[in-house]
């Protein structure tokens, strides 16, 4: 049975391809009815904070990421990282090195002068365990295959293999006892029973350093089976470079808090950053789920384009409820819940044009307008002599409107700009600035019902000769 998880190390908020790890792991699970699990890696202690935690947390389930179960906190598990460590040593798979500061700096002094990347076996490797110093600080180094190949058939990448004289007897306990990152993401994946590993393609080499410890605890203990590979290439910026800060936003919380995006858009988008089914451009979580394999992952990195997510944001905010999107507008322009009926109604007329939800908030704000509006500076040049003269027609013909209804206000509205010998739009411009205080808002027979009989002529009487 199939069980991925997601491994982040929270140093940082939930950024972009982590969002998208996250996502192709749940997807995989998700498809194959197995489990999707969380594991913070919180071993780093300096670098480890709560907020780090909380927003990875939030932007999951912000991104209907849900994992099963409860999270893993690797820190936690320290013990059980060192008793595997100390198995490993007792079956002759792993040893204590005793090499000092001073030994390993000639040996890497050695290797520079070399010009070799530094391969580190310690002459421990091969001394019995009576020749070691008395009281002495010891690291756990593993023994290390160093004759033949490694190759990892990687379900994104390919076959890959390195020769096993290119890996060094890695750390596994250090001198205090704690484990490295190496040994915990091993131990805790076989306990947890992953058997899938998809993650970004920056821990391909490491794949190579932690297969020989399942190799030597398969041997110990046997059971530790080695898990399917899938190093998912990284998500670039527009220039083709590693995507950072100088791109744009990279933690998902600004999407949500800044850029106005729906999470179904960003769900929608990450899976199109690296995976296709056919030229399917929207695919709902659904589709996501029945469609996504791992063969669909492209082998080179995939550009972050801001237009193609509010695009697809666009296309999700048309389909979306507009009493939802009414509470999103209303919490982004700091307006209490009285606001969000009068916006979900006037949400069908903002919502066609919109790419993200700070643009419906600002087209919804003159809903809730004091008179006199404020003008912005297109509105205000629109209402020259000639216009404030036609708004006192329009306010006088209207004026006389009882059924307040978009049919009857588009007969006066045309009647007052035939009578003026002017076509629909001199009238209508000057209109929509006296009511909006914009140049664009939605059309303006919609805001002279949504406004309602008194508040429209009242704007209109402010504008007008
Ligand atoms: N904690 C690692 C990271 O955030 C991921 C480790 C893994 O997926 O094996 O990059």
């Amino acid at each position: 049975n199939v069980v991925t998880r997601f491994a982040p190390s929270p140093t940082g908020f939930l950024h972009l391809g982590g969002a998208r790890t996250a996502l192709f792991n749940m997807l995989y699970a998700r498809h194959h009815g197995g489990r999707f699990l969380l594991r913070i890696e919180d071993t780093d202690r300096a670098r480890s904070t709560q907020p780090a935690i909380d927003a990875i947390l939030s932007g999951m389930q912000w991104l209907g990421l849900q994992w099963d179960g409860d999270a893993t906190y690797q820190f936690a598990r320290a013990d059980r990282h060192a008793e595997v460590a100390h198995a490993m040593v007792a079956a002759g798979h792993a040893y204590r090195c005793y090499m000092t500061a001073e030994e390993l700096a000639a040996m890497r002094a050695e290797a520079e002068a070399a010009k070799k990347p530094l391969r580190i076996r310690s002459p421990w490797r091969d001394r019995s365990a009576s020749e070691a110093p008395e009281g002495q600080p010891f690291v756990v180094r593993l023994k290390a295959p160093c004759e033949g190949a490694t190759t990892i058939d990687d379900q994104v990448q390919g076959p890959v293999t390195v020769q096993n004289s290119e890996l060094d007897d890695l750390v596994l306990l250090r001198s205090d006892g704690t484990p490295t990152y190496m040994l915990a993401v091993v131990v805790d994946d076989h306990d947890m029973g992953v058997t899938h590993v998809i993650r970004g393609d920056d821990h391909l080499n490491n794949a190579f350093r932690q297969l020989p410890i399942y190799r030597a605890m398969d041997a110990v203990e046997g059971g530790w089976p080695q898990p399917v590979y899938a190093h998912i290439p990284l998500i670039h910026g527009s220039d083709g470079a590693k995507l950072s800060k100088r791109h744009g936003a990279v933690g998902i919380e600004a999407y949500r808090d800044e850029l106005g995006i729906l999470p179904e858009a960003m769900v929608n988008y990450l899976l199109r950053l690296g995976w296709g089914h056919g030229d399917a451009e929207i695919i709902r979580l659904d589709d996501a789920i029945r469609w996504f394999d791992l063969a669909g992952v492209g082998k080179s990195p995939s550009r972050f384009d801001l237009k193609k997510l509010e695009n697809l944001n666009g296309h999700y905010i048309r389909e979306a409820d507009d009493e939802r999107l009414a509470t999103l507008a209303a919490a982004i322009g700091g307006r209490s819940v009285d606001a969000v009926p009068l916006i979900a109604r006037a949400m069908p007329f903002l919502k066609p044009r919109a790419a993200n939800l700070n643009e419906l908030s600002a087209g919804a704000e003159f809903l809730f307008a004091f008179r006199p509006v404020t003008l912005d500076e297109a509105a205000a040049a629109l209402l020259t002599d000639d216009a404030r003269q036609l708004l006192a027609a329009a306010h006088a013909a209207l004026d006389a409107v009882h059924n307040w209804d978009t049919e009857t206000l588009d007969a006066a509205v045309r009647r007052v700009a035939e009578d003026a010998g002017v076509k629909l739009g001199q009238l209508a411009q000057p209109l929509r600035a006296a009511l909006t205080g914009r140049k664009t808002s939605p059309g303006i027979f919609d805001v002279l019902t949504l406004l309602g009989r008194d508040e429209s002529l009242g704007r209109i009487a402010d504008r007008m000769a």
